[in-house]
């Protein structure tokens, strides 16, 4: 009696750790299987949503900078944005799709060629951008790469790189007030690695493989500034590495790799975008 109940117990133990196991490691293999290696990151998912809050609540605060294109007024803009948005989210890529805020502005500067995603998924587009590309096709492939920042959370492993373990351990764990904003402050002055801007590129393709869109539409954009004779220097985003040449031939390759099948680049649409704004 005692043995077999013993053993019993012994059972659901060894079940519970079975189950728990194959949780964590189906978990894990899931995520495997998603675009992006990231690299060490002392932050948590918390931190990422935090640190986001307080860039979006800096940029709302400072209107002279981040003239926010008024999402009454333009209504037509920023459903044409939200859809993209909206199809890029759902492409079961994103490992944060659930956790993080997801947010859409349009910032009204036409002479800034550039988009971005704080981290914890707030997500920025300036009209300068819009303007400049012809598909809609390239617009989501840019807005994919910027989604993948945030969602491989490239600003708080470029955090953990640049200050270094042992600060950021005694900055972390001391837990002294006003820190977080601090660091915040400095991300806009910090520019991410090589490898995450190869990791979003790639990652772009993997969320448009599985939408209406051409797969290599961030590739579109990238030849749009060589051939505009903007590949050397180009928007900041772009940190001038890899060449813009090399990510085009990237993109189309990890396009082949994983099969993508055709995708449209909806210039008829796009064009209503752009007549949309002001
Ligand atoms: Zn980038």
């Amino acid at each position: 009696m005692r043995t077999s109940f013993r053993f019993q117990a012994l059972s659901i133990v060894l079940g519970a750790v079975v189950l728990i196991s194959v949780g964590l490691f189906s978990a894990c293999k899931k995520d495997e299987d998603k675009p992006g290696k990231t690299g060490l990151n002392l932050f948590s998912i918390e931190d990422d949503i935090k640190l986001g809050q307080q860039l979006d609540q800096e940029i709302a605060a400072n209107p002279q900078q981040y003239p926010i294109l008024d999402p009454g007024q333009f209504a037509a803009a920023y459903q044409h944005l939200q859809r993209i948005t909206d199809q890029l989210l759902s492409s079961g890529q994103l490992r944060y799709r659930d956790r993080f805020a997801w947010q859409l502005k349009i910032i009204r500067d036409d002479n800034t060629l550039n988009a971005f995603c704080a981290p914890g998924g707030y997500i920025y587009v300036y009209t300068g951008l819009i303007k400049f590309l012809d598909r809609e096709s390239e617009l989501a492939g840019v807005m994919g790469h910027e989604i993948a920042h945030a969602d491989l959370r490239h600003s708080t492993e470029m955090l953990t790189r640049v200050y270094g373990v042992q600060v950021l351990l005694e900055i972390l764990l001391g837990g002294s007030p006003g820190t977080l904003a601090n660091i915040a402050t400095n991300l806009a002055l910090l520019s991410y690695s090589r490898a995450n801007e190869t990791e979003a590129d790639l990652a772009s393709v993997a969320y448009l493989c599985t939408t209406e869109y051409d797969p290599k539409g961030t590739a579109g954009f990238f030849q749009k500034l060589l051939d505009s004779g903007q590949g050397g220097g180009g928007p900041a985003w772009l940190s001038t590495h890899p060449a813009p040449d090399n990510r085009v031939q990237n993109i189309t390759n990890e396009a082949d790799r994983r099969g993508c099948q055709g995708g449209g680049t909806f210039e008829n649409r796009y064009l209503e975008l752009k007549q949309s704004l002001p």
